[in-house]
């Protein structure tokens, strides 16, 4: 894309969004911390300015790509050829009606969930210190131990691809392990509604302070060791018998603790988690996936997914 054409083109856009800047370099979006620049990065706060954002990109057919808290997302070292949304909030915008919480898809999750427990409304503890927002958490249907945003999912906001926004009920869509219909649809999350029950915020609080423990002695601290969470998703039972077994187990199995490519290493704790040492490219994050993917494929003859999602050109 010609940097000269897409300023130009994008110059009414500064007054609409909420932030717009030119050849931004993405390691900036991502929890990873990598990822080279996209021609422009559009930030909107807030569901009226995401909304009008959209319509205007659609007006002028200038193709994007919509991002929450880029904390699934591997963006390669050469960057993307469109224009990025990112669809973020430092203030959170959460409205209880009765048993009800509508949010907007820019608030980060673990602020819902906080806001919930303290508020002594049960449903979304389990989201407890995941990273991202609540728009990326819906669409990859993220949870813990079990449960999952979508279990809880009342209704949506959405708004599509040439800017046409609409509402519908939850159960308009199919949610499964780490997956929503949602994801194919050129459909981007603007505001949910989730149905919760009433409980006691003292107890919620203290459960929430137990699953913090849990994610600090699992998760590398993004501070110190960035990455994108689990690399691929748990494999799915072969009869519904059976329940879902964890890659990370195949992966140590396998071998991987240790691995390295370049920069990028497998976690020490944990096996199915890359973290990023000093020097490290996207390409080989991507390069050690594939070894450690290979590596499960050669001892049990698994074919590993992958959970993160790879966005640019790879070698
Ligand atoms: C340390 C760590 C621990 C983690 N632990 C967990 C865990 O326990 N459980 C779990 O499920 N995940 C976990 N994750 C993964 C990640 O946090 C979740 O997948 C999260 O929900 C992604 O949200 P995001 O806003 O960062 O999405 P992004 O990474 O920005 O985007 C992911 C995808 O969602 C799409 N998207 C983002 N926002 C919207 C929107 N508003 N509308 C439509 N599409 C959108 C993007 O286009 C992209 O395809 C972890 C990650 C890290 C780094």
């Amino acid at each position: 894309m010609d940097l000269q054409t897409i300023f130009l083109d994008l110059k009414p856009l500064e007054a609409i969004a909420d932030h717009v800047s030119y050849r931004h370099a993405l390691k900036d979006c991502t929890t990873f911390q990598l990822g080279g620049a996209c021609p422009a990065l559009i930030t909107c706060a807030s569901a009226n300015t995401l909304t009008k954002s959209i319509q205007f990109l659609a007006k002028k057919n200038i193709p994007f790509l919509l991002i929450g808290g880029g904390s699934n997302l591997v963006i390669s070292d050469t960057g993307l050829n469109q224009c990025v949304i990112r669809y973020v909030s430092e203030k959170p915008d959460i409205r209880f009606h009765e048993d009800q919480v509508w949010v907007t898809g820019a608030t980060s999750l673990d602020t819902l969930a906080k806001t919930c427990a303290e508020q002594g409304f049960v449903g979304l503890n389990m989201t407890t210190g995941i990273p991202g927002t609540v728009g990326g958490a819906i669409v990859g249907n993220a949870g813990a131990f079990g449960k999952q945003a979508g279990d809880v999912l009342l209704r949506l906001e959405l708004i599509d691809l040439s800017g046409t926004c609409s509402s519908c009920p939850a159960t308009d869509w199919v949610f499964s392990y780490r997956h929503s219909s949602l994801k194919e649809s050129g459909q981007y999350v603007v505001s949910a509604s989730f149905q919760l029950t009433k409980g006691n915020s003292e107890k919620l609080l203290k459960e929430r302070e137990e699953i913090l423990d849990v994610r600090r002695n699992k998760h590398p601290d993004l501070l110190k060791e960035p990455c994108a969470g689990s690399i691929f998703r748990n494999i799915e039972p072969t009869s519904s018998a059976k329940r879902r077994q964890a890659s990370g187990w195949f992966l140590e199995q396998a071998g991987a603790k240790g691995m390295h490519i370049g920069g990028a290493y497998v976690y020490e704790k944990h096996a199915n988690i890359i973290v990023k040492g000093p020097d490290c490219t996207s390409q080989d994050v991507n390069e050690l996936a594939c070894r450690m993917s290979q590596s499960v494929k050669e001892k049990f003859g698994i074919n590993l997914i992958r959970e993160v999602k790879f966005l640019g050109k790879f070698n």
